[in-house]
């Protein structure tokens, strides 16, 4: 037997998630879904929780149910999601978008850093956080300047370059967690410290980390973070993202977004703004409780699976990955472009090639005699590869480094069209 066969199928059966599977729903059971990190697969209970919610809480109890559930969800969501990011309760909530809480967040800390005009991002992060940063930059007027570390490979950032940038005129680092193509997974307690040695704030979003990599805001002292909840908490399309902010900084820092929500007591319907004392300070208007309600199935999950196990497999998902495309896919051309170092690898995998995108064609719509496989094409060559590692298999990456074999060997890839379609 191939040796690598042997191996998939030895972990996949002494798999402790391998139950996990099927709490999520899979409407074509022979589709190899690697896209976790983009869009995470639906949970099942979610088709019977969203139809009673329409149904009965909206159809039946109609505005009863704001007091019934639905006013507390942004906050009790807030906690749960508290326990998968090592956060305090009562320190973490649920509200809009990533990049509108990544607003909220980064605008108040160069509020409450009156004097600092450096903000210090790198060339790694999700473009969305960079527009959001040169927006309120503009907005201030204040003279800020975004600096951003390079990266010599697109892999990792340098550190070193960080290290010379941050002074006592940085007001704010703000850097994702996990970043969004290489899969580089930074140091959170180290950068925490850099920069609390020169007086700075720290914003980390961790859209590509919650329910990936394990993470500890309190312990590491952690000011601020974003994050969202459709990739590995599987939320759902578009589901309400989360922000937290450290205890000891709520009440020093001011929402931009001055909304009822935010106010300390909302229903006393006051002319005047008066923020909450506590984390709903940040919050804005009603909550979209549609979305907001199908975040928890996903929660629930990974709670209980319990992220080191979670980790733990990620990490041989990745593994086995990598030894495999080392073996079968480098005389094609294929590089790889995550680290190899598992700690300082969220769980994603980006492989390199020119031909990238028409590659993922070819594995997303194969020949009859073979399965379809969905990985993420990023530009200009990247093919991503998210593990779930609550539904992924190790039979399944056996399958992908197969089928890309064939796919250059055969060069599959000439048949398809160039042109790509909006969402990539
Ligand atoms: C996915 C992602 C976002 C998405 O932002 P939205 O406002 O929710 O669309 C933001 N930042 C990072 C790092 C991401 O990975």
């Amino acid at each position: 037997m191939d040796p690598f066969l042997a191996k998939a199928r030895h972990l996949d059966e002494t798999d402790e998630l391998r139950e996990y599977r099927s709490v999520f729903f899979h409407g074509e059971e022979e589709l190899v879904y690697f896209d976790g990190n983009s869009l995470g697969r639906l949970a099942v209970e979610n088709i019977a929780r969203i139809n009673d919610l329409v149904g009965q809480e909206w159809g039946g109890r109609l505005i009863r149910s704001w007091n019934d559930s639905w006013y507390g969800l942004s906050l009790n969501l807030g906690n749960k999601v508290a326990g998968l990011l090592g956060a305090e309760q009562g320190s973490t909530l649920f509200s809009e978008s990533t990049s509108t809480n990544l607003y909220k967040l980064a605008w108040s800390a160069l509020r409450h850093q009156k004097g600092r005009s450096k903000i210090i991002s790198d060339t790694l992060n999700f473009p969305t956080d960079l527009y959001i940063l040169q927006g309120i930059a503009k907005e201030m007027n204040a003279g800020h300047n975004i600096q951003l570390v390079g990266s010599r490979d697109g892999i990792y950032p340098d550190l070193d370059e960080m290290e010379n940038l941050i002074d006592e005129n940085t007001a704010l680092l703000t850097l994702s967690l996990v970043t969004f193509k290489s899969g580089y997974l930074y140091d959170m307690e180290k950068i925490n410290r850099l920069a609390h040695d020169h007086g700075a704030l720290v914003l980390w979003d961790l859209s590509h980390a919650a329910g990936a990599v394990e993470i500890d805001l309190a312990s590491t002292s952690a000011d601020l973070a974003v994050g969202c909840s459709y990739k590995y908490l599987n939320g759902g399309p578009g589901s309400p993202a989360f922000l937290y902010v450290k205890p000891d900084l709520i009440r020093k820092l001011e929402n931009p977004i001055q909304g009822w929500f935010g106010h300390h007591d909302p229903f006393a319907f006051d002319l005047g703004y008066s923020g909450a004392d506590d984390i709903r300070r940040f919050a804005v208007g009603s909550p979209p409780i549609l979305s907001l309600a199908a975040v928890e199935a996903g929660l629930d999950t990974i709670l209980e699976a319990g992220m080191p196990e979670i980790r733990r497999k990620s990490i041989a998902l990745s593994g086995f990955l990598m030894e495999m495309a080392a073996g079968k896919l480098d005389k094609y051309g294929v590089e790889l472009a995550s680290p190899q170092d598992p700690h300082r690898r969220g769980s994603h995998v980006s492989l390199r090639h020119p031909e990238a995108w028409r590659i993922c064609q070819a594995l997303i719509h194969p020949p009859k005699n073979r399965k379809p496989i969905m990985p993420d094409f990023r530009a200009p060559d990247n093919v991503r590869v998210g593990l779930c590692p609550l539904y992924n298999t190790f039979g399944e990456v056996l399958y992908f480094i197969q089928s890309l074999e064939e796919v250059l060997l055969n060069k599959e890839y000439l048949a398809f069209s160039a042109e790509r379609p909006d969402v990539t």
